[in-house]
């Protein structure tokens, strides 16, 4: 049939007989090292097999071991070769679902009555191994959709069935290794013999297409690497995580919460959580009134019309839980802020002098979560944002914008968080307001960050509809990015609440208006902080700065003198007198990472003072309790900057 060119993506060109596999090309046209790593190949930039027929002239880009795509067919292929080893152990009663490579490994929905336990992951674990030694290709065969339906209702794959029958294509690809067919587009590895580092993780309810009316599946996570070292890394990584998970942390250190009876996604602070986020929240104010802002409380339900007006009702609905009818007249629920703070902007008439006006609050609204979708604290129904909005001049945008950066990045990095990436994202294909403001808004947000110095990168498209943002993502001990601040221009709702201000001509002008979060929400901060520090907060948010521990009985009254000054004085301190060991005490007190355990028996109460112990073991000298108060604001100090 002739020959075709084949030419390696900034490489060599060879001619080669038609059909030749791209596998087969590789191999006069990459070195030996090269194809020994690769698992897949671009095919004039589309990713396909390494057995795929070249049928024309082509530029082909070798998909090696070394790069996310390779790390994805890999974790992809392991999903079916998991989805086998299943198969093999609990027979064909076994239903599949889907089975896709995620960010960290991959996952495949089964239908089986049975549950699959620990001691099953095992068991998978191990028929994985056979099968990968068994060196199985992953065979690729395309065939007639209607062929393919006839073909997974035979064996009663309905699921299959379900996804053949909504596609509207003629021909699909079906992938088979040993006896086991599966419905997939590819590409996989070129046999299982590459799956040298896998692991199954755990396996999770999983409604089929995500639907609470479909039936419940079961989904079985795993992860894949190309090599065990990395697996090993990864393991350890996931360890760490289980090690700081905010819900069990949350509960060990008695700070908050969840209960059916109240509602699911909705947060209790205890006592101790309370006050941590008191502190939080003193800071954050206290933060933005020495920068200029002004603090505003506002209600939590609104009238209807409200929403309308806001645009919420036409392009938030199915995040507001429904109305309630108050005097006849429909309240709702707030999801968002803003309409509240232009509702204090306009209870007067505004001047360009007074402007920027910068308003703040912490401001508690609900957002309909999916069940399945709540997580602790990072995905609720109720939360506090930590909202502002700033009402500016256009020739003031550049400047506000840099100072609300300047003002995020240094309260985030007071609660420990140096290291972001940060993301401008521009216009989208539906927009509102005119050409003019967006470029004024984007070129205004794309100086400030090159003022401030910060390396960003550009999301195209991916701004709002009413203006162009800037996402900050912070990142905590483990490397793990939380998506936390938001800096947004708005030209719509100053438009559609008709807001105005008398500019220096004596003519009515619209304002700016720039939304923006920076912890975006309390509770979900809080979150990030509590696996952030492993619950072991700096001392100046710590809830339980210092515990007293007597060592007899015979300290008692001397303790609680100790504690009554240190109260005064503004140490945040507990007690612990019961009739314990001083050592179980201790540990008690290690367990709730108290910074500082002050240690009182005989000596201590005739001299008046404290031995001061911290979380870490080490002991200081005996100190007043005067002396102690003050190096713990001392500390404090440091540590928030707020010492002069
Ligand atoms: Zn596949
Ligand atoms: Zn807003």
């Amino acid at each position: 049939m002739g020959q075709i060119s084949v030419k390696i993506q900034d490489g060599d060109n060879r001619t080669f007989e038609h059909g030749v596999t791209a596998g087969d090309a590789l191999k006069e046209l990459v070195s030996n090292k090269i194809r020994k790593q690769t698992v897949a190949v671009k095919n004039n930039g589309e990713l396909v097999d390494l057995s795929t027929p070249m049928k024309s002239d082509t530029v082909l880009e070798p998909v090696t071991i070394n790069s996310a795509e390779g790390l994805d067919i890999l974790r992809h292929s392991a999903a079916h070769v998991m989805a086998l080893a299943v198969r093999l152990l609990f027979g064909n009663d076994v239903k599949v679902a889907i089975g896709p490579a995620i960010e960290s490994g991959f996952y495949y929905d089964f239908d089986r009555k049975e549950p699959f336990t620990p001691d099953d992951f095992e068991k998978i674990e191990k028929k994985m191994g056979e099968i990968a030694a068994h060196r199985l290709p992953f065979e690729r065969r395309e065939m007639n959709i209607g062929e393919a339906i006839e073909f997974f209702s035979a064996q009663g794959e309905k699921y299959k069935v379900e996804l053949l029958n909504e596609m509207e294509v003629d021909t699909v690809s079906l992938y088979q290794q040993g006896d086991f067919v599966d419905l997939c587009r590819g590409p996989h590895l070129p046999d299982s013999s590459w799956l040298k580092a896998f692991k199954i993780l755990r396996v999770a309810g999983s409604y089929w297409r995500g639907d609470e009316k479909n039936p419940m599946l079961q989904r079985l996570y795993g992860t894949a690497f190309f090599d065990k070292k990395a697996l090993k890394k990864y393991l350890a990584q996931l360890e760490e995580a289980k090690k700081r998970d905010h819900r069990r942390l949350g509960k060990e250190l008695a700070l908050f919460t969840i209960q059916n009876q109240i509602g699911p996604g909705l947060i209790l602070w205890q006592p101790r959580g309370a006050l941590l986020r008191k502190l939080i929240e003193d800071y954050w104010k206290d933060e933005h009134y020495r920068h200029g802002y002004e603090l505003l409380y506002t209600p939590h339900i609104a009238r209807q019309d409200l929403w309308r007006t806001s645009g919420h009702l036409d392009f938030y609905a199915e995040n507001m839980y429904s109305g309630m009818e108050i005097d006849e007249v429909m309240y709702q629920l707030k999801p968002m802020n803003c309409p509240f703070h232009i509702g204090i902007y306009q209870s007067s008439k505004h001047s360009y002098r007074e402007f920027p006006i910068r308003w703040c609050e912490l401001g508690t609204v609900y957002r309909y979560e999916r069940t399945g979708a709540l997580h602790g604290l990072m995905r609720v129904r109720g939360f506090t944002q930590d909202d502002a909005h700033i009402f500016c001049l256009p020739d003031q945008l550049e400047d506000e914008i840099f100072n609300i950066i300047d003002l995020n990045l240094h309260i985030l990095k007071t609660f420990g968080f140096d290291r972001y990436d940060i993301y401008l994202s521009t216009r989208p294909e539906k927009y509102v307001g005119s050409d003019t403001h967006w470029e004024l808004s984007t070129e205004a947000l794309k100086q400030a960050l090159i003022k401030k110095g910060l390396e960003y990168e550009i999301d195209p498209g991916e701004g709002v509809f009413y203006g162009p943002k800037i996402d900050i993502k912070i990142k905590d001990q483990l490397g793990r990015s939380w998506q936390c601040s938001t800096i947004q221009v708005d030209f719509n709702l100053p438009e559609r609440f008709e807001m105005s201000y008398t500019g220096d001509d004596g003519q009515e002008h619209q304002p700016i208006m720039i939304h923006r979060a920076l912890m975006g929400s309390l509770e979900r901060f809080v979150g990030v902080l509590i696996e952030h520090y492993a619950g072991a907060f700096p001392l100046w948010m710590t809830p339980e700065q210092a515990r007293i521990l007597n060592i007899t009985d015979d300290q008692y009254q001397y303790c609680e003198a100790v504690y009554a000054r240190l109260r005064k004085l503004g140490v945040r301190v507990e007690k612990d007198l019961r009739n314990e060991k001083l050592n179980y005490k201790v540990r008690e007190a290690q367990l709730m990472k108290v910074p500082y355990m002050l240690i009182v028996g005989e000596r201590e109460k005739e001299n008046g003072t404290i031995t001061v112990r911290k979380r870490n073991g080490e002991n200081l000298p005996p100190m007043t309790p005067q002396e102690f108060a003050e190096m713990v604001a001392r500390e404090c100090e440091e540590e928030t900057g707020t010492g002069n």
